[in-house]
């Protein structure tokens, strides 16, 4: 079969020394010939996955032991409520800003548990850019802000000093490249975007600020009770896990530095193609266009169809945009290698030439 190339905004692309120790694992997991899909999570060769896993974690993030490494469910999306009822006090606020689909999904879920401060929002600009010229107050339980929106393609690069606890969803950009970890209280990441596949949520907790959290949060919604069971308070995510474990094996052979240099090279070919190409056009500011999620149109819309055509026809997955935007949409997530995104540009300069021809022939 041909290669194709994976586009796709999440699920996405993974390592291939993660699918092929996936599919070893089905057969005979760690020697225990058994399929990992039948093992007790509490075996010891099970345990050591865990184990493994949360420590590549701190290796490649360079954490301290100030913090906790947790694996749990219900996507990015279950952290959306269990932020606010473990850490918003029903007398206090918490600081939002708005940059997309996901950081609104965040501010609603956040104001079912207590009052929310709106700081800044892009909204209005169809979330085009990351507003950067607010200032967070000091008398809120947290602020809480979204490094890389998925759906629209801008991206934080630099992070306020934030006088409260800082909590960020870094569900599609962790490990994509270094920051500073200590400026954190919490951080939170779906695996499906650039660590593994769907069914595991990265949470990172500062001890500190896990002393604070409210009493009274129902069992499984408790940050303390997964810390306190080693992210086995109940059955985790069995083979997510396990693949997030061999996904951190390979980010840390590269290591986040490295890792740049891959994505921002990837990044820099396909925005230089989109503004040489006089056939499409980017949709967000320059300074904040993503690294990960490369949003695009083609700025003749009839044109749009018969592109994602020819894009499919040559092995290109995945580059529909998403339904609530439309457009195009590149993700360049960590596996994914510089060779698919020149052959995207390839394809886009090759279109270019055929609906040149195409219309002098008209
Ligand atoms: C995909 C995504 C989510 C939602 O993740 P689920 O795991 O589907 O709940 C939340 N935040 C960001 C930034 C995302 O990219």
């Amino acid at each position: 079969m041909n290669k194709v190339h994976n586009f796709s905004a999440g699920p996405a692309i993974l390592p291939q020394s993660a699918i092929d120790a996936s599919i070893l694992a089905l057969q005979n997991f760690s020697g225990t010939g058994l399929s990992l899909l039948e093992v007790s999570h509490r075996s010891k060769e099970y345990e050591a996955v865990v184990a493994e896993a949360c420590q590549l974690v701190k290796d490649i993030l360079k954490i301290s032991n100030d913090y906790e490494v947790i694996f749990l469910q219900g996507g990015a999306s279950l952290q959306f409520d269990m932020i606010p009822m473990n850490f918003l006090k029903p007398e206090s606020s918490a600081a939002y800003v708005n940059t997309g689909v996901w950081a609104a999904r965040a501010i609603k879920e956040a104001k079912m548990f207590g009052k929310v401060n709106v700081l800044a929002s892009s909204e209005e600009k169809n979330y085009n850019f990351i507003p950067k010229d607010y200032t967070i107050p000091t008398d809120v339980n947290y602020y809480h802000c979204t490094s890389n929106n998925t759906i629209y393609g801008t991206e934080m690069f630099t992070f306020p000093n934030s006088p409260v606890p800082m909590i960020c969803d870094m569900s599609s950009d962790i490990f994509s490249r270094p920051f500073d970890v200590t400026k954190f209280d919490m951080i939170y990441a779906g695996a499906q975007k650039n660590m593994g596949p769907a069914g595991a949520t990265l949470v990172i907790i500062k001890k500190s600020f896990l002393e604070k959290a409210n009493d009274n949060v129902p069992t499984m919604l408790n940050y303390k009770i997964h810390v306190e069971n080693g992210s086995m308070y109940n059955t985790p995510s069995v083979f997510a896990i396990f693949v997030c474990m061999h996904t951190l094996r390979w980010i840390k052979s590269i290591g986040l530095e490295g890792m740049e240099v891959r994505n921002k090279a990837k990044a820099d070919l396909l925005y230089a193609e989109i503004d040489r190409n006089p056939l499409f056009t980017g949709t967000v500011v320059k300074e904040d266009r993503s690294r990960m999620n490369v949003n695009f149109v083609l700025s003749d819309k009839a044109l749009e169809a018969p592109f994602l055509k020819f894009c499919e026809e040559r092995n290109l997955s995945g580059l529909k945009g998403h339904r609530s935007v439309g457009g195009l949409r590149a993700s360049l997530y960590n596996a994914l290698d510089i060779d698919s995104v020149q052959i995207l540009v390839n394809t886009m300069q090759e279109f270019e030439k055929a609906s040149t021809h195409a219309a002098v022939a008209n």
